[in-house]
């Protein structure tokens, strides 16, 4: 599975679901969005086992994508979790920041798991190369490539003009011969960032669009460390567990099917999806002026967000225009999305190797 056909899946609501497998991380990146550490927060693996057991041939998400922290610290979690979704009909990826690259040879068990996924994203930037160096995690992503496995790299750096972008992207395209894609980011001031970051660069929404802009990131659930389950992938709301309105279960007690129909259904999700939080705010006459997610993260205080999202999706017109909305998205592809939310600059990149670039 490319790179380029997990963001197609990216504004379809219930596409994919984000597994949050562990906070815990063995390196100490000065960038963490998670501010993870060995002694982070890290839940029992059945949790998510029985979580994924309740995907079905009939009802499930195209992709499983799994994080952490280090999700290969859980490598038989991973596995685990990789073989039920193929059961019921999924796909599955893995990110990872790659600690294991400073041994010698791949431990089994983490061979293993890379094995029983179908795309592997290698988190590569200046920061991880402070923990492992470039030329080790090189070895294994070319092992894996020359295996028949996908891979692709994540890279963020500071701006577009970030001279160690410049470098990491020519020397991926030179050493993989334009094989590998990669989706280049800013670097948010979330988690460890925070603390020297000041600026509010990267995040899931980074470019100053106009206001009427509907939140793709709306469309996949994420599952966080603890099994709480959230409306999207943004670092705060995950950190908060919340607000309510984001909030959709708990993997502890509630199924995929269950998940899935509040994640489509809920009006005021359906309504941050097509038209973006700030025109639904504006249309409720509440306030715009936190920006994009802070907007979206204030509904929960506003009982008439909720009833105008409610009356927008009862009317006869809302479902042709969602639909409108999330077709259109697709046919933008990714480099859209990744110009949307990632690097200007490198978006192209995302399509690097895809079969639709070989054909032009
Ligand atoms: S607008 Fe709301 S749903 Fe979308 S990413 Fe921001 S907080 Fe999440």
């Amino acid at each position: 599975m490319h790179l380029a056909d997990i963001i197609t899946l990216r504004p379809q609501p219930g596409g994919a679901i984000f597994f949050g497998l562990t906070r815990r991380c063995p390196l100490l990146c000065r960038h963490c969005s998670t501010a993870s550490l060995m002694s982070s927060e890290q839940h029992e693996a059945g949790l998510f086992t029985r979580f994924a057991d309740t995907f079905t041939p009939e009802d499930h998400p195209e992709l499983v994508l799994m994080t952490g922290g280090e999700p290969l610290l859980r490598p038989q979690l991973v596995t685990a979790i990789a073989r039920r979704a193929r059961r019921a009909g999924a796909r599955s990826a893995l990110i990872s920041g790659m600690f294991f690259a400073r041994e010698e040879r791949v431990p089994d068990r983490i061979a293993e798991a890379i094995a029983s996924v179908d795309h592997f994203v290698a988190s590569i930037d200046i920061f991880h190369e402070e923990q492992v160096s470039r030329a080790a995690v090189f070895a294994v992503l070319g092992r894996l490539l020359e295996s028949g496995k996908d891979v692709s790299v994540q890279a963020v750096g500071l701006d577009d003009a970030d001279p160690y972008l410049e470098d990491i992207t020519r020397d991926v395209r030179e050493t993989f011969d334009g094989r590998v894609p990669m989706l280049v980011a800013q670097v948010g001031a979330a988690g460890r960032a925070a603390d020297w970051l000041s600026a509010p660069g990267g995040g899931v929404h980074t470019l100053n669009l106009p206001a009427a802009l509907p939140c793709d990131m709306a469309a996949w659930p994420t599952i966080a460390y603890d099994g709480t389950v959230l409306a999207c992938c943004n670092q705060d709301v995950i950190d908060r567990r919340g607000p309510e309105h984001l909030r959709l279960g708990h993997i502890g007690e509630d199924g995929w099917p269950e998940i899935r129909r509040r994640l489509t259904r809920s009006p005021l999700l359906r309504a941050v999806r097509t038209l973006g939080p700030q025109p639904l705010a504006r249309r409720a006459g509440a306030p715009t002026d936190a920006g994009f997610c802070g907007t979206c993260m204030g509904f929960s205080e506003r009982p008439e967000v909720a009833r105008q999202a409610s009356d927008l999706v009862a009317g006869e017109a809302f479902e042709v225009m969602e639909q409108t909305v999330e077709r259109l998205q697709v046919e933008a592809g990714p480099t859209v999305f990744a110009l949307r939310h990632g690097s200007p600059r490198y978006a192209g990149l995302v399509t690097l190797g895809h079969r639709e670039e070989a054909r032009s």
